[in-house]
């Protein structure tokens, strides 16, 4: 039967009836005749229409379908999975689903179909029906069954990640949709929390050992990890060395509890092949807590948290709040300023000078850097440091750093006689140490300049010695072979164990200034504290270096250190870090700029 055509225009409007009449007649056909189940639905869940077929594999006559919602078919153990499908239909996410599921026949025995819903929209887009259409998987052949295995291996490919053999980030959606489906509250409303997991330092095992050692260190984490998991939780690869770790129905406390056994599993060793290592992880957390939130969003804030408790170092964790979202959002925004900065000339070195404690005369300034930042103005180095560290700026601001340190010395060395022998030390992050050519960029620096080396000191704090010391003892014994000396900063807050500082070409170690605090005053605690800067200044003695006490801020602690055997003094009681100018006029003898 050929589809009668639309006249237009009509020639009447009983021709146009009569030609209505007959295409209602032909559609009613097609829909009556197909041997797939149909059935319209309206947007409440009532039977509208169903076809001879439908009622057929159902079961149920046409007014008994009228008189039930469509879903009180349903097994009622495929009901969540599909009233969450057929919401994110409604909403437009997707644009028909398809799924295999069981009816229950009247006589309440189960009936497996195939189903495949889609909506039918008004002008404005508003959803006004549902269709859906039916197989009967009753009887499926042979052939239907191997099909249907080999789609289940796809799917489980597709939804999984190859490495690890976690569900990937394409299951981890699914699976927080269905976890945030808060039942009759509406989508977005369930109960849940997202522990976000980065690993700590993975690039530095990819590079170091291998890509090969790397994936090994990825499965063996991911077995850990799946082992923290209760039934119902999903434990996902994101990508790289993130995994995701979904906890249905759980709270802050239940992640922070899953957080501290991940941080168990992950204490033990891994051996892979003929390496040991160790390795941990960072985490943030963020729970869902019936209020309504979007999947993308909790994983969101679940990142969020973990790159705030990166930012404070790593290796621990944090639960989202929404302050962190300014703290972080203001970080991403410094971090373009920060490449812009040195080009647009934000940054400059202030100077604070260090005092010989024999005869009180400046020795030295050292250089610390400002970022006078054009809306949040100055900018403390704590933060953007580890910023330029963590984005690999560094290597250009540290030789912006060294190269305007130089360049300030040789100014003052040649214009003023009060600063003929002054020398200037330069502090060297740890990323910094581990660039190649480090040595010869130092080397050139000071040719460039016209400034001998003994000039020149660089200072490192001990981290950057503890992590590569072997490949860190190179580089000093290299810039030792050229006269730079190497000082050892903020001694005593690290973990350099002292069999390594005895290996280690150094000139001078930097007393940390919470030490040099706890030095006056007669309270138990000063008495530790200087204490401690004996023993350390017995210890410079023993290794042949000099000792530099930092942040000295009362006459006490200044007379103590000199009483203890220190060499020199450094911190706000003489000077704090001033700018050039200024250093100058103060310190060697150059007249002030107004
Ligand atoms: P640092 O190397 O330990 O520098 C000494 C810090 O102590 C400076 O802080 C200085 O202003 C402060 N200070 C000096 N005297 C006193 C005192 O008497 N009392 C107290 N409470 N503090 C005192 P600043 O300039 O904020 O620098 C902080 C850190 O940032 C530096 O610690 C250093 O690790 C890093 N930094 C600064 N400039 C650079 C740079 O150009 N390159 C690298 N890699 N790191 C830098
Ligand atoms: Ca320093
Ligand atoms: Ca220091």
């Amino acid at each position: 039967m050929p589809i009668p055509p639309l006249l237009a225009p009509p020639h009447s409007t009983d021709e146009l009836l009569r030609t209505l009449q007959q295409r209602e007649e032909w559609f009613r056909a097609v829909f009556e005749g197909s041997a797939m189940g149909i059935a319209v639905v309206d947007m409440e869940g009532r039977f509208i229409d169903a076809n001879a077929a439908f009622q057929r594999i159902i079961g149920r006559g046409a007014d008994e379908l009228r008189r039930i919602p469509f879903h009180s078919l349903n097994h009622p153990d495929d009901h969540a999975h599909e009233a969450l499908q057929f919401r994110r239909l409604v909403s437009g996410e997707l644009s028909s689903y398809q799924l295999e599921k069981r009816y229950l026949r009247p006589d309440g025995t189960e009936l497996p179909v195939r189903l495949t819903t889609s909506v039918v929209r008004d002008g404005d887009g508003r959803p006004r029906f549902g269709v859906i259409m039916v197989d009967d998987l009753t009887h499926r052949t042979r052939a239907e069954e191997e099909r249907e295995a080999l789609e289940e291996r796809l799917r489980h490919l597709a939804l999984h990640d190859p490495l690890t053999g976690l569900p990937n980030r394409v299951l981890l959606a699914e699976r927080m949709h269905a976890a945030l489906d808060g039942g009759d509250e509406g989508e977005g409303c369930g109960t849940c929390a997202v522990l976000f997991l980065d690993l700590d330092r993975f690039k530095n095992v990819n590079d170091s050992l291998g890509h090969g050692v790397g994936d090994e260190l990825l499965r063996q984490v991911a077995l850990r990890l799946a082992a923290c998991a209760r039934p119902g939780d999903t434990v996902a690869r994101f990508g790289g060395d993130e995994f995701i770790i979904l906890l249905r129905g759980a709270g802050r406390e239940q992640a922070l509890q899953v957080a501290a056994q991940v941080r168990e599993v992950l204490a033990a060793p891994l051996e892979l092949g003929s390496y040991r290592t160790y390795t941990t992880a960072t985490v943030g957390i963020a729970v869902a807590d019936g209020t309504a939130i979007s999947s993308d969003e909790l994983l969101r804030n679940a990142d969020m948290a973990m790159y705030y408790a990166k930012a404070g170092g790593g290796t621990r964790c944090a639960v989202f709040d929404r302050s962190m979202h300014r703290a972080v959002l203001e970080r991403l925004g410094l971090e373009t300023d920060l490449r812009a900065a040195l080009s647009r000339g934000e940054l400059r070195l202030f100077f604070q000078p260090i005092v010989s404690l024999e005869n009180g005369a400046v020795v030295a300034a050292e250089a610390l850097a400002r970022w006078e930042h054009p809306v949040h103005g100055r900018v403390p180095p704590d933060r953007f440091i580890t910023l330029a560290e963590d984005t690999g700026l560094i290597a250009s601001l540290g030789a912006w750093v060294l190269n305007e340190a130089a360049r300030q010395l040789a100014e003052w060395r040649a214009t003023l006689a009060g600063a003929a022998a002054l020398e200037v030390s330069v502090n060297l992050s740890p990323r910094q140490l581990k660039e190649p050519g480090l040595v010869e960029a130092v080397a050139a620096t000071l040719g460039e300049h016209g400034l001998p080396a003994a000039a020149l000191k660089l200072e490192l704090t001990e981290s950057s010695l503890v992590e590569d010391s072997a490949a860190a003892a190179g580089v000093l014994r290299a810039l030792k072979k050229r006269e730079v000396q190497v000082y050892l900063d903020d001694f005593g807050t690290g973990y350099s164990s002292l069999s390594t500082l005895h290996r280690l070409p150094l000139d001078a170690l930097k007393i940390d200034r919470s030490f040099v605090a706890g030095m006056d005053g007669g309270t138990t605690g000063a008495h530790k504290g200087a204490e401690i800067v004996r023993t350390i200044v017995s210890l410079a003695r023993s290794l042949g270096v000099r000792v530099v006490g930092e942040g000295v801020e009362t006459s006490e602690q200044l007379a103590a250190l000199r009483a203890l055997g220190c060499d020199f003094a450094q911190g706000y009681l003489i000077s704090p870090p001033l700018p050039p100018d200024e250093f100058a006029a103060a310190f060697l003898g150059a007249p002030a700029v107004p």
